[in-house]
C-alpha cells in the first residue's frame, strides 16, 4: 500500500492512499495541499477514485473541486454533510481503493458529520476528532461534547492499541501516534465520566 501524509500549506494534513498494483488512489482532506496531492498522483501514475472528507469544514474540503475537475473523482462524505457529496457514507461502510479497504467509523462531536477512516485495518485517519495530544473542539456549530465522549471513549479507544493515528492537523509533538500512546499521554483522554468530560470540554 502507498500511503503519504502531506503538509505543505498551514497545519492541515492531507493523505494519499494508493494501491500500487491497480493504481487506484484516494485522497483524504485535500485541504490546501491540492498541488502536492496532484504531484504525488502524477509521480506514481495513480488514478484518483475518491476525494474523501473527514468532515465539512472548509479547511478540509479546500481542494475538492480542483481535484474533481482534474480527475473526475467522486467526492465522499458522511450522509449528514452539508456539502452534498457524490457519495454519502455512514458508519460501517467500506470503500475500496484497489484491494485496500477503508472502513468508515462515524465519530460525531467536532461536527455532526465527522468520520474517522480505518485504512487497511492499520491506520486510523482521525480528522478533527482526535489529534496527537489533543481532541477536536466541540464549541463550533454542530459540535457536541456528549457525542465527542462517545466517539472517543466508546469507539476510538476501543480499537487495537497498535492502531496508528493520523490526525487532520499538525497540533502535536509528532505528526502521527498510536491509540495506545494517546491513551497514555493525551490529557483529553484521561478517564472521565460523561459529566466530567462535558465539564472539561466547556472550560475555556
Ligand atoms: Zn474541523
Amino acid at each position: 500500500m502507498f500511503f503519504k501524509q502531506i503538509q505543505c500549506h498551514g497545519d492541515n494534513f492531507s493523505y494519499v492512499i494508493g494501491d500500487e498494483s491497480t493504481k487506484e488512489a484516494a485522497v483524504v482532506d485535500s485541504s490546501y495541499n491540492a498541488d502536492e496531492v496532484t504531484q504525488t498522483i502524477k509521480n506514481l501514475q495513480l488514478t484518483l477514485k475518491y476525494i474523501i472528507n473527514t468532515h465539512c469544514h472548509s479547511d478540509h474540503t479546500a481542494g475538492n473541486i480542483e481535484l474533481q475537475q482534474a480527475y473526475g473523482a467522486k467526492i465522499v462524505a458522511h450522509k449528514q454533510s452539508r456539502t452534498s457529496p457524490d457519495l454519502k457514507i455512514d458508519d460501517g461502510d467500506v470503500l475500496k481503493v484497489g484491494a485496500i479497504p477503508i472502513k468508515v467509523i462515524y465519530t460525531p462531536g467536532h461536527t455532526a458529520d465527522s468520520v474517522c477512516l480505518l485504512v487497511n485495518d492499520e491506520k486510523l485517519l482521525t480528522g478533527d476528532t482526535l489529534f496527537v495530544g489533543e481532541c477536536g473542539r466541540t464549541d463550533l456549530p454542530g459540535g457536541n461534547a456528549k457525542n465527542m465522549y462517545d466517539s472517543l471513549f466508546n469507539k476510538l479507544l476501543k480499537l487495537n492499541g497498535e492502531m496508528e493515528v493520523y490526525p487532520g492537523h499538525d497540533y502535536g509533538p509528532t505528526p502521527s501516534s498510536t491509540i495506545a500512546a494517546e491513551k497514555r499521554s493525551n490529557y483529553t483522554l484521561k478517564p472521565r465520566s460523561l459529566k466530567e468530560f462535558i465539564e472539561f470540554m466547556s472550560q475555556p
